[in-house]
Formats: C-alpha cells, structure tokens, sequence
C-alpha cells in the first residue's frame, strides 16, 4: 500500500466511524497566539485542531505537497503573504454568507480566496520626553523639514513599509508617493536596521524621536520584562492620510486546494469571525477584531479611537511591485 493508499483509507475510516475529522492548519504565526482560540472552538465543537508551524516556506511546502497535503486552512499575516499564497495558486475559494457579513469587502479577496480576522494600524510611536502633543497628525507630516534626523524606520523593502506606501500610491499616485518616501528618507535619523521594536528602542535610547511601528508591539513590549521601558519611553500616535484614514493591515486565513476536511475547516474559518472569537484571537495579538462591535483588550483600547483606511487590500496588494521601485529609485535604504 503506498502512501496515497493509506491517507485514501485513513480518510474513508473518518467518513465512514463516529469520530468528527480534525482541522489541520499551517501557520506563520506563533503557536502560543493561536492556541487559546482554538481551544475555544474544540471547547463548542468537539473538532480538534492540529497546528504546524511554519516559519517560511508555506507556499513551496502546499506545492510539494500537492493534492495529498494535510493541511487545511493556513494562517499568516500581512497582505503581501496573503497575496503570494493566492497568486502561487495553493489555495480555494470559499463561499460563506457568514464570512462576508462579518468580515468588511475591503479586508477581504474579492475572489473569495483570503480573509482577514484581525487587523493592525501601522501608526507613530512618539517619544514622550520630546515629541508635544499635535506635532504630527499625519503621514504626510513625516516629510516636513522639522522631523530632520529625528525619524527611525526599519528596512524600506520589509513587508510593512511596502505596504504603507502601497497605501500612499493608492492615495497620491507613484509620483506623490516616490515623493514620500524621498521626503522620509531625508528625515531619518540614522540608515534603516533592525526589526518594529529595535526602532522604538532607539527612541528611548535618544536616537530618534518618533518611529513607524505596528501597533501591536506596545502590547509585546509591555509583556516582556526587558522591553517594558522602551515601551513607558513612547505613546501611539494615530496618524491619517490627508484625505484618508491610519493604515491598516491585517492577518488572515485561507482553505488550501487540497482541504481534506472541508466541512470542518469552513466550520472553523466561520467561529473565528464569531463575537467571542474575536475577542480570544485579538486580545491575544494585541489586534483589532474585523468584526464590527467585537470587544476591545482593555490596553488596545488604551491606546485610543481611531479611523482606519479604506484602501482596499486587493488594490493595496496590487501597487505592492511599485512601491518596490520607488524604495529603489529614492535609495531608502542607503
Ligand atoms: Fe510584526
């Protein structure tokens, strides 16, 4: 019997006993901030699920893997791995009235291919000591000549900056934004490095004053000992585009090609935009729930209301090879 055989006849045995099939999920993120929700869904459901951790690599592994991959559903973050999961053609669409009422069109494929389940606004953390209330309210203020040498960002070419100046094209077109981000890139305060958190630490260090950073990482960096003060060293500010909103991205899930345990798998794609998963799955990220009226963590709410954009992620993830160039063309990282 080969392999094919013995998955053929371990999946017939599922249908055919009493037992309810699991869920198996491939995921780049963290075990330990999916764990809670699925507990949650296995509580009501009696489905089990069963995580992989995938660090890299989701795309070439569903591939290999082909029709005989036990994975069902993956979950990542970032429009631009949801993007590439699509675009490599691993996964399906899905069709649930229960997804689409709960989940904004904006934050969603409009093929039905990917959903996102939370989302993070990539926001301005500003020294206490150094930064007044009112400085800076926009993205667009990021470019003013009295920010020279006070700005700290990471790497241009990294996910999350491509993504916001995808967003920027979106609103100002490829010449407003190379513009931008020309304008940025003269403000910084030292040549992009280090990760979210190494730029907030710079700001507690006196490098710089105020960063670009992801909200979720004040949530990180209260949880860890070491990071504490960096985090007491700076408040979120909330930034909007001129004629827009904070930019948003999200995380999100998708049911792959080969799916094995279809029914269950939608099951749970579906519990996961209920009110009470919202929560668990937010709170545990330090994100925002996509469903409208879900509840806050008490420290995210902390942080302040805010507007998000309402760029479309499709068309975000489109503008995604021009904001490539435009890092090259104005050198962000030299
Ligand atoms: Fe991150």
């Amino acid at each position: 019997m080969n392999l094919r055989n013995i998955l053929l006849a371990s999946s017939c045995a599922a249908i055919a006993g009493p037992a309810i099939a699991d869920v198996n999920i491939y995921t780049t993120r963290q075990p330990f901030l999916i764990e809670p929700v699925m507990e949650a869904f296995t509580a009501e459901t009696g489905i089990a699920v069963n995580l992989s951790f995938v660090e890299d690599g989701i795309v070439e592994r569903l591939r290999a893997e082909g029709d005989r991959s036990p994975a069902d559903l993956v979950m990542t973050v970032d429009i631009a791995n949801l993007k590439q999961i699509v675009d490599a053609g691993v996964v399906q669409p899905v069709e649930s009235e229960v997804l689409n009422a709960a989940i904004p069109a904006e934050l969603r494929s409009d093929e039905n291919l990917w959903f996102a389940l939370t989302s993070r606004a990539r926001v301005i953390y500003a020294s206490n000591e150094r930064v007044a209330d009112g400085e800076v309210t926009t993205y667009e203020d990021l470019t003013d000549e009295k920010w020279a040498g006070r700005i700290c960002s990471r790497s241009g070419l990294n996910n999350y900056s491509l993504a916001l100046l995808s967003a920027v094209i979106a609103h100002k077109g490829e010449d407003g934004a190379r513009e931008w981000a020309a304008g940025l890139r003269e403000n910084l305060a030292r040549k992009p490095e280090g990760n979210d958190r190494a730029q907030v630490r710079a700001i507690w260090a006196g490098e710089c004053d105020i960063s670009l950073t992801n909200t979720y990482y004040m949530g990180a960096m209260l949880a860890d000992s070491e990071q504490q003060e960096w985090a007491n060293s700076v408040r979120i500010i909330f930034p909007t585009f001129e004629d827009g909103g904070t930019h948003i991205n999200v995380s999100g899930i998708a049911m792959t090609n080969a799916a094995p345990n279809r029914e269950e798998a939608l099951q749970l794609m579906e519990f996961l935009v209920s009110p009470t998963a919202q929560q668990i799955y937010a709170e545990a990220n330090y994100e925002y729930p996509v469903l409208e009226g879900a509840e806050l963590s008490e420290l995210v709410a902390s942080w302040g209301e805010f507007t998000p954009d309402t760029v479309d992620l499709n068309e975000l993830a489109g503008h995604r090879p021009a904001a490539v160039r435009i890092m090259e063309e104005v050198n962000f990282d030299g």
